[in-house]
């Protein structure tokens, strides 16, 4: 069986001053104080804060990310930002349709695609996410919902370049709810399936991250589900203790 090193990504959101960069020295004091994380370290803050974050955060090995980008690389698009201009305040990864971003921007799985390979020729490794509603899930259709969302959103150039998916239900995003632990392994075992149908031998090694409401309470079971190769956290990684909780726990 081939083992991926896990990756812990936390989403800021729109929240996050220059103040909260506390939170980030007290991450990095917690991240170097004891035995190295096992887990990668990801924050994705705001972008006002970006540069900010891959300065102070890179002594800690804490790895600055964007929390979206533009499909282009440059341009007449008032209040967008390109992936190169992430790349260029320090970031290495970006996230991509976030479920959030898909309902108040109306993007599509295409839409979502072409940002993931705007990130790609940027450089950035694209955090693409997908999941399904609430009524999709009581309809039966989460896992189609999903699939369809994979084939649509992850581009090609996936073979040899290295994305990371987001499995994030949007029914447990800022919840505090979440789906049982077999329907955790249930569906990241689909979308392992369809990503080694596409990409072969690479689709083993593609990290398939969990979001929506992991917490420091629930996050040591819900990281250790086969096919759970880290997770993707909101609300709780804005505070340091909490969110180096959930790294401690892979
Ligand atoms: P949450 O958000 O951890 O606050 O549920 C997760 C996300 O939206 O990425």
């Amino acid at each position: 069986m081939t083992t991926i090193s896990p990756l812990i990504a936390g989403n800021w959101k729109m929240n996050g001053l220059t103040h909260s960069l506390g939170e980030l020295t007290e991450l990095a004091r917690l991240l170097t104080a004891g035995e190295a994380p096992r887990a990668l370290v990801v924050v994705c803050p705001p972008a006002t804060l970006l540069a900010a974050v891959a300065a102070q955060g890179a002594s800690s090995g804490i790895i600055a990310g964007g929390q979206d980008c533009h499909v282009n690389a440059s341009g007449a698009h008032t209040g967008d930002i390109a992936a190169g201009m992430l790349a260029d305040a320090g970031a290495q990864y970006v996230i991509v349709g976030h479920s959030e971003r898909r309902t108040d921007h109306a993007e599509t799985d295409d839409e979502v695609r072409a940002k993931a390979e705007a990130a790609i020729g940027a450089g950035l490794k694209p955090i693409i996410c997908v999941g399904e509603t609430e009524q999709q899930r009581d309809a039966g259709d989460a896992e189609a919902v999903v699939i369809a969302q994979i084939d649509g959103a992850i581009p090609d150039a996936a073979e040899q370049h290295e994305i990371i998916v987001a499995y994030e239900p949007i029914w447990a995003i800022g919840t505090g709810r979440t789906p049982s632990l077999e329907e955790i392994a249930q569906i990241h075992r689909v979308i392992r399936d369809r990503l080694v149908e596409r990409f072969g031998e690479r689709g083993q090694i593609i990290r398939i991250l969990y979001g929506g409401s992991l917490k420091p309470h629930n996050a040591r079971e819900i990281l250790a589900v086969e096919n759970v190769n880290g997770g993707l956290v909101g609300g709780a990684s804005l505070l340091a203790k909490d969110f180096y909780t959930i790294i401690s726990a892979v």
